[in-house]
């Protein structure tokens, strides 16, 4: 990958800047999550009518087919300008919509991506259950073929923005004599079918985005299965590749912006004197070029056509530690206020608590390096 910026990629750039200066709305996403996911389908409207959705997917179903690099720039200008979380578009724009342009079929690609982009579909994504979350493979959800459909019963929990969303990626067990990673299925499931019931999970804040949900002989049509029937562990790895591998380029981006706002409060304040600072600063700088680099790697990989693989653990695992140690020498630098108060209004304090949960979302660290120790690294097993 050419890592020099080319005219069209700066004139790109200035246009995108000047878009989002005079459209990123004033006010913040709303907490509540009915509130929040009216938010998030009006901004995504917006994006979309003025082009700027879907930057690298094809053009025929709704995207720019611009290349990766574009999609790059688009979100380090859309961090710098103050943009709206993802909120409730997260699954559908980072890793639903790319498995479907990986994995699924023209009608699927044809009934779904242009809805993603516009902002009339909204998705979650059913993998963890109760008893399979860390060990997703154990999952038992069950579907059963009949005709032409899919008979799902059982049981999803920690399913994010399932009682907003329209559509979900569902990850059951289809063949009942299987065990761990074969016999699964990855189907698309529409949130509004008979015989779902969710049931939000109010967390310690008193915000309720999680819920579980209850399958109870859901009909889904077998042409909504993305991969083969049997082989979604498959499907499952590639969503998972792109939740873990390419999604955290947004992150990356609003971590980077932090920490040059970090070095100027130190460079304001008495600290900026102190070598010991100054060379914290400075390693958390070199482990943010490195996270870039790694993020750089992955995104030159997709751009060649190859969907990410087991070694997006990697830069999951680097994002949340970055995270944290950027955080933590906020805290050092500014005192525990900079983390305090409205989380509404003060974004250090919101990325903390963000930064906290994204370690167990999408597999925890101890997972992640379980996965790299055996399919990027090839360790032997210890069991
Ligand atoms: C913010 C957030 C959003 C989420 N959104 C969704 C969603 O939309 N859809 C969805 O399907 N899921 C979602 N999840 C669930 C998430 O994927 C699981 O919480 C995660 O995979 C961990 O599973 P678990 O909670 O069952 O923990 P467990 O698997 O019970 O793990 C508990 C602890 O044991 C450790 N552990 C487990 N197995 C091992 C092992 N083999 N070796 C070493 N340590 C181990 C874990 O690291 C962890 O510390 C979300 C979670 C969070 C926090």
């Amino acid at each position: 990958m050419d890592l020099t910026w080319s005219p069209e990629e700066l004139a790109f750039r200035e246009a995108l800047r000047t878009w989002l200066a005079a459209n990123v709305p004033a006010e913040r996403r709303p907490h509540d999550p009915a509130a929040g996911a009216a938010f998030d389908r009006a901004w995504q409207r917006v994006l979309f009518d003025a082009g700027w959705a879907g930057l690298n997917w094809p053009r025929e179903y709704g995207g720019r087919g611009l290349s990766i690099l574009q999609q790059v720039i688009w979100y380090e200008e859309y961090v710098r300008a103050g943009g709206p979380p993802m909120g409730f578009r997260f699954v559908a724009q980072n890793h639903a919509g790319p498995t479907l342009i990986a994995l699924g079929t023209d009608d699927q690609k044809a009934g779904h991506l242009q809805r993603i982009l516009s902002g009339e579909a909204l998705w979650c994504q059913g993998f963890s259950e109760p008893n399979a979350g860390s060990d997703l493979a154990s999952l038992r959800t069950r579907g059963v073929v009949d005709g032409d459909e899919l008979v799902v019963t059982g049981q999803k929990t920690w399913t994010t923005g399932a009682d907003q969303t329209d559509f979900q990626e569902l990850l059951v067990r289809t063949d009942p004599e299987s065990s761990r990673h074969k016999g699964l299925t990855w189907v698309i499931c529409p949130m509004a079918s008979k015989g779902i019931e969710i049931q939000p999970i109010r967390k310690m804040n008193g915000r309720a985005e999680f819920c579980s949900v209850f399958y109870d002989e859901v009909r889904i049509p077998l042409s909504n299965v993305v991969g083969q029937v049997n082989g979604g562990w498959a499907t499952a790895m590639a969503t998972l590749g792109f939740e873990r591998g390419t999604s955290f380029i947004g992150e990356m981006a609003e971590i980077t912006l932090r920490l040059e706002e970090l070095i100027e409060i130190a460079k304001a304040s008495g600290d900026w004197k102190d070598d010991e600072v100054r060379r914290k600063l400075a390693d958390r700088r070199a482990e943010v070029a490195a996270l870039r680099a790694l993020n750089y790697a992955n995104l030159s990989r997709y751009a060649r056509g190859e969907p990410p693989g087991a070694e997006g653990s990697i830069t999951k695992l680097l994002t949340n530690d970055v995270a944290r140690s950027v955080h933590e020498l906020a805290t050092e630098i500014a005192g525990a206020d900079i983390l305090d108060g409205d989380l509404e209004r003060n974004r250090w304090g919101d990325l903390l608590q963000h930064g906290m949960v994204m370690t167990i979302g999408g597999g925890t660290p101890e997972i992640q390096r379980e996965i790299i120790a055996d399919r990027v690294l090839e360790l032997p097993r210890s069991r």
